[in-house]
């Protein structure tokens, strides 16, 4: 026998389980589970990822055996239940669903009611006596076959729709009568001749493959790419097709279908929670084309279906032990399960649901703490509006559908929303509801905000996944793209006007309003406090001001892995300073300007240290190239040689002679210590200083002076003999006993291959992995920007190796100089202060090679404290 590609479910047993999820993604795979766990769940049979990378692989055809075996599965449906393809007597009707590895909300493609045509659709008409809903199912076949898999655009179906509502004043789909039905289908069937130039195929089997295909084929429509791009899911994965005996919600009132979480993923709250609609297929709730009705009133309207919903809910969520995400059909007051997942939730609900199900014993604290996206942590700063604004004029309410809150120009299409987006404005994407198409754009925005659609509309669902605010079901809003205009209960709002959004509330509101950062809840200082317990990485952070320092202190940061000096000479008040010490004619003239500046730096100093007492700080010498100090407008020129005395000429000759070519590989880093001593020797002396009056006043003080860009030993140790000089003058004279240190970034490929021969002169190494990264690649990190995106596109690279480390090419030189260094010192202090300290990741990778703490900037710190703990337990 060949390789097994199907796998069937259904009847109390399935040949798959939920951890299968690779095999048969995660609707096949938990379809088995539920079925297994003795839950209504309609059979069926599930066609693997592997079939769907082998049809890629195979150029477009099933792999050999895969129809045959399809054929098999398909007749024990059949003789379960009774029912026939092709079969007008006893018609067995099927949907054909995609499910990859981990849910894409939306992002691929479904196919339901196939197996009609014209004959079969009377068949269902006689069987169920109702041909109102036989028509029903056909029309929507048609559209859905006609887009999916005959690559029909969707709005030629949709205005058909729309117009013969429009004509027969009707406001809902279920309105339709029959005649109004079968007119549709007429023209729907017109629509598929016209496009694809071929009747619309009648034959069941024919419909059944190319629909599978069609799925197969979805795993590559752009927004799947987009999603997979945004997410970090690896092309490679492939879909799952699952075909399944249709149940119908369209059945009438008696019939309804919906979807539900078992917490709320906003907020986290134990509560159900889900919508509903009468008389609909799936498709009618996620694309929110009607608003549903909230799970409470399905208690009243439905009892005993609503009361198998919750014994289910309740069994689900014990047997997963976490939050769920379900769809369900009731079919004549009989409860379906079509899927249930691991529910999205925003970064607040994943730590109120990990927290509540630790108290309710279902998870360990050690799941806890896996429970919750490190990268997602930061969500819990998102703005929120000040409770004490005055004066706001709230223009209408609609469902806060996903928290926090943003301002923005108001934009209609996703497409205007990127462009706006490119030039760095801020934008609020304003849409009747979102569609899987729209993702680039909501990607993009600040906020959403939706006139229909529920809790669980796609707007809602991506939206809190990508953690931005969302209002949905804003019934008072209606746009109108074509005169790039909305109104809101009437009154016109225009494209670029600026409102908010409040995501909490579901408030909307004109203008700009005062945003504040919410209070930390004590959920998320009881996460963190375990996540020390558990993780051997510390966390520092890259703070560069006393402000800084002070919110990565707070934060729980274990000291300053990178104090950038550089950006203090930035500073408005002492930038002309600056540039008089760089342009200084000699090193007398330098020196005097120094001199300025050394109160300067010490009051810097003596403040950040004062915040962080008692922790270490690392300091970092004067790091880039000094033409980026320099005045380029010829005002600023004018400006600078008056106040120098010199002529205009002169001073423009002596910036142009500080120019390079390559600044990033040129006069930089320890380099510039080395021709300009003077200013490490300043830099350092106001170090010292500053720690020395600290010292005084009984405060510890432990000052880690950071040589940057160091390639090889010599040159390290030509500026520590620098440092060691000026320092113990300053402490000998002020007799003070000072714990400083003197190390080095390793951040250049040759100080990587060196780091034995440098580990002997340092006290500790810092990685530098953006330099690193940027140097390894022979990649300047200025100019990647126009294309490294594209080589992520094109799946050159899996990620940006400026954000995510590169593990096989960058990593090793990494590891490499670790173990070198401790080769000579065994306890050589590792850290890392690149962008990368602050990549879940990276930590882990960091993790393993056992480094000694990772730095970051501040609002990352709780991400990268979580995210070492996640390492922790991933690795123990
Ligand atoms: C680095 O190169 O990783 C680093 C932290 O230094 P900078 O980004 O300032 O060059
Ligand atoms: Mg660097």
């Amino acid at each position: 026998m060949g390789k097994k590609y199907v796998y069937s479910f259904g009847g109390g047993e399935a040949e798959g389980n939920a951890d299968m999820k690779n095999l048969l993604g995660g609707k096949g795979a938990n379809l088995a589970e539920m079925a297994s766990l003795g839950i209504a769940v309609p059979p069926g049979f599930t066609v693997t990822t592997e079939a769907c990378n082998l049809y890629f692989e195979n150029g477009h055809q099933f792999p050999e055996s895969l129809w045959e075996e399809i054929l098999t599965h398909l007749q024990r449906l059949e003789n379960t239940l009774g029912k026939k393809f092709n079969d007008p007597s006893a018609l067995l009707l099927v949907s054909v669903r995609s499910g990859a590895r981990v849910s894409m909300p939306g992002m691929m493609d479904t196919v339901l009611n196939l197996g009609l045509n014209e004959e079969t659709v009377q068949g269902l008409a006689l069987q169920t006596s109702d041909e109102r809903f036989a028509l029903d199912c056909y029309r929507r076949f048609i559209a859905m076959f006609g887009n999916v898999v005959l690559g029909i655009d969707g709005e030629k179906f949709e205005s058909i729709l729309t117009q013969k509502k429009k004509l027969r004043k009707i406001e809902f789909d279920t309105d339709l009568t029959p005649q109004n039905l079968q007119s549709i289908i007429k023209q729907f069937r017109a629509v598929v001749k016209k496009s694809v130039k071929k009747e619309f195929p009648g034959d069941p089997m024919a419909q059944l493959k190319s629909a599978i295909e069609a799925v197969f084929k979805s795993w590559h429509t752009p927004r799947a790419k987009t999603y997979r791009k945004l997410n970090h899911i690896p092309s490679d994965w492939g879909t799952a097709v699952t075909v399944q005996a249709m149940v119908f919600g369209n059945m009438g009132p008696s019939s309804a279908t919906g979807v539900a979480f078992t917490r709320n993923p906003a907020t986290g709250e134990k509560k159900f929670y889900g919508e509903y609609m009468v008389n609909a297929q799936g498709e009618d709730v996620v694309a929110g084309t009607r608003t549903p009705n909230p799970i409470t009133e399905l208690e009243k309207e439905m009892p005993e279906a609503y009361q198998s919903l919750v014994n289910i809910y309740q069994k689900l969520e014990a047997h997963y032990r976490d939050m769920q995400d379900l769809e369900f059909t009731i079919e004549n007051n009989q409860l379906y399960m079509l899927q249930t997942r691991s529910g999205k939730r925003t970064a607040p609900a994943a730590i109120k649901i990990a927290m509540d199900m630790m108290q309710e014993g279902l998870i360990s604290k050690h799941e806890a703490l896996t429970r919750v996206p490190a990268d997602q942590l930061d969500q819990i700063f998102h703005p929120m509006i000040d409770p004490a604004a005055k004066k706001l004029t709230v223009l209408t309410k609609g469902l806060g559908a996903s928290p926090g809150a943003a301002t923005g120009k108001v934009v209609f299409t996703p497409e205007h929303a990127q462009e706006l987006a490119e030039k760095k404005e801020k934008v609020i994407l304003v849409r009747m509801e979102t569609s899987p198409e729209d993702i680039h754009g909501m990607s993009v925005s600040q906020g959403i905000l939706t006139a229909k659609g529920g809790m669980t509309s796609h707007a809602a669902v991506v939206a809190r996944s990508m953690g931005k605010p969302c209002v949905s079901g804003c019934s008072d809003l209606d746009v109108d793209i074509k005169k790039k205009s909305c109104f809101i209960k009437g009154v016109p709002i225009k494209e670029y006007e600026t409102i908010t959004l409040d995501g909490s509330t579901g408030r909307v509101l004109h203008g700009v309003v005062p945003l504040i950062r919410p209070r930390l809840t004590s959920n998320f200082t009881r996460l963190m406090s375990w996540a020390g317990e558990v993780r051997s990485l510390k966390i520092r952070a890259n703070a560069d001001t006393p402000h800084d320092a002070f919110v990565a202190r707070d934060f729980g940061a274990q000291g300053i892995g990178l104090c950038r000096t550089e950006h203090m000479f930035f500073d408005e008040g002492r930038i002309l300073l600056v540039r008089k010490m760089i342009l200084a004619e000699d090193s007398r003239k330098r020196a005097e300007t120094l001199k300025k500046l050394l109160p300067i730096q010490r009051g810097d100093f003596i403040q950040i240290f004062k915040v962080m007492r008692g922790l270490p700080v690392t300091i970092r010498l004067l790091d880039p190239p000094l033409h980026e100090f320099l005045p380029t407008m010829p005002k600023e020129i004018n400006i600078l040689a008056k106040e120098m005395q010199v002529s205009q000429a002169t001073l423009n000759k002596t910036i142009s002679a500080m120019k390079e070519t390559n600044p990033m590989l040129g006069l930089r880093g320890c380099r510039l210590g080395i021709m300009f001593p003077e200013i490490y020797r300043m830099q350092v002396r106001a170090i010292i200083e500053a720690a020395c009056k600290l010292v005084k006043n009984g405060m510890k003080i432990f000052p880690e002076i950071m040589v940057p860009l160091v390639a090889h030993v010599n040159e390290f140790k030509r500026v520590r003999e620098m440092i060691v000089e000026e320092a113990e003058e300053v402490l000998g004279k002020a007799q003070v006993e000072l714990p400083y240190k003197i190390g080095t970034m390793i951040e250049l490929p040759r100080a990587a291959i060196t780091a034995d021969e440098i580990a002997r002169e340092a006290d500790f190494f810092s990685f530098g992995t953006n330099d690193l990264t940027q140097t390894a690649f022979g990649l300047s990190r200025d100019d990647a920007g126009s294309f490294l995106s594209s080589y992520v596109d094109q799946g050159i690279l899996e990620r940006d190796p400026f954000v995510t480390v590169d593990q096989a090419g960058v990593g090793p030189l990494v590891k490499l100089a670790a173990e070198k260094g401790r080769s000579v010192k065994p306890d050589l202090h590792l850290g890392v202060c690149g962008e990368h300290g602050g990549d879940p990741a990276s930590i882990e990778f960091f993790h393993t090679l056992g480094l000694d703490y990772v730095s970051c900037s501040p609002f990352r710190v709780p991400t990268a404290i979580l995210a070492a703990a996640q390492a922790a337990i991933k690795h123990r």
